[in-house]
């Protein structure tokens, strides 16, 4: 039995990974002949991490998570400590830790941990066609490949995902702007340890440690679509939009390298029913894809390859081509109420971050200023229980 899974990113690395441990065949392909993900880090949730441990590379996240011990709101303009408090209650109560990772040495060492020798590049699929005993994909360079059946994990502008669903599902502006890169840890700007956050206008401005000293920093700025900003003017758009706000801001500005800060008008996608067609599943970004206001996307890709290695485990022995449909169909029941419910809840959490009714967010604000932790924590505690390894 054979698989073929297209894409090399986070969701077609762990689906490699989860199939594998089940004893099943994969040919990767990867579109691009470099993969330059598109954003600086990421913060992997607890959940996440579980995932990473059952997929065999624990280790990764070991290696690669920032010391994240606390977590703090700041007001944006004078500076002052809205709320801050230890995320030890947090990890005793879901037994991991959560780890914000550099992108590019996560999908590095995923793709080394598969083997990189094993990775077809330079292979964009722009066609498919199934039968009922196996799955053909058409390579825009003239190649082809068959299988058993196909993992479809080619992100948020999917082009297999059309075909599952059976219409162009459009991606929808969620109304801001982020800015995102890395930058030399300094305790001028944030402690060390600690997810801060500043947060004023709407806007918010936060900072989470990462492997080998460094700042994961992100900006968000709710803008209109389309604006003529790049990397050549990112001081001075930022240096704008952050006008009268607090030192440790100005400082991070200051700090930023312009050539390696990423801008990304913020899209996500109305969460659809349908993750599987036959013998095609979509996993990852081509299955759902979310604003990344709750740090769940990449989480729920390592999710949608663990169960989907699950479901292989329960059935037992593959017979027939039924027998992949019937697994795929498991894993499809069993994934597409709790990846609604994460791009429904990364909606909400967007829209009162980034003011898009501003009553709603001073609202938030002033609940900051009250908050202890324990709300915050359980919040991010029943986002992590529900994935599939609790
Ligand atoms: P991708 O990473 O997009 O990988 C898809 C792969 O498929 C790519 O390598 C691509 O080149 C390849 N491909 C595309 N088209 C084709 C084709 N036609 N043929 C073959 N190959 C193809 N998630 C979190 O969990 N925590 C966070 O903190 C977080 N922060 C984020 C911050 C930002 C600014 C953004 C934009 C996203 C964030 N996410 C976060 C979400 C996370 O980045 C994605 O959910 C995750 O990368 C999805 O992985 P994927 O493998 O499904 O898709």
């Amino acid at each position: 039995m054979k698989a073929l899974i297209i894409g090399a990113g986070i969701g077609g690395m762990s689906a490699a990974a989860a199939l594998k441990q089940q004893g099943i065949e994969c040919d990767v392909f990867e579109a691009v002949k470099e993969i330059k993900p598109v954003g600086a880090a990421l913060s992997i949730w607890s959940n996440g991490v579980k995932c990473m441990n059952h997929l065999g590379m624990g280790h990764i996240m070991d290696q690669l998570g920032g010391p994240m011990h606390n977590m703090a709101y700041q007001d944006g303009i004078s500076g002052s400590v809205m709320t801050q408090f230890s995320l030890s209650p947090l990890v005793e109560a879901v037994g991991e830790r959560p780890c914000p990772v550099s992108r590019a040495d996560l999908q590095s060492m995923m793709v080394d941990s598969w083997g990189k020798e094993n990775i077809q590049f330079g292979k964009r699929i722009e066609k498919v066609e199934q039968t009922e005993e196996s799955v053909t994909a058409y390579f825009t360079d003239g190649s082809s490949a068959t299988g058993d059946f196909m993992i479809a994990a080619d992100g948020a502008h999917s082009k297999v995902r059309t075909h599952v669903i059976g219409y162009q599902a459009e991606r929808r502006y969620a109304g801001y702007v982020n800015w995102n890169g890395l930058v030399d840890v300094d305790e001028d700007i944030a402690p060390d340890n600690q997810w801060t956050t500043f947060v004023a206008e709407g806007k918010r401005v936060s900072i989470m440690p990462v492997a080998d000293k460094r700042f994961y920093f992100f900006f968000d700025v709710p803008l209109p679509t389309g604006l003529e900003e790049d990397r050549t003017t990112v001081i001075k758009d930022l240096t704008g939009y952050f006008q009268g706000w607090a030192e440790p801001v100005q400082k991070l500005i200051s700090a930023i390298n312009p050539e390696t800060t990423n801008r990304i008008e913020i899209h996500d996608i109305d969460p659809f029913d349908t993750l599987v067609k036959g013998n095609i599943a979509l996993l990852g970004d081509s299955a759902h894809n979310t604003t990344p206001d709750i740090g769940q996307g990449a989480c729920s890709a390592l999710e949608d390859s663990v169960v989907l290695g699950q479901c292989f485990a329960e059935h037992g022995a593959i017979e027939s081509p039924a027998d992949i449909e019937a697994v795929l169909k498991a894993y499809e029941e069993k994934r597409r109420f709790r990846v609604k419910d994460l791009v429904l809840k990364a909606r909400k959490r967007c829209d009162v971050t980034h003011g898009a009714n501003m009553a709603e967010t001073q609202a938030w604000y002033d609940e900051l200023k009250v908050e202890k932790g324990d709300k915050i924590i359980e919040g991010l505690r029943n986002t992590i229980i529900n994935g599939p390894l609790g």
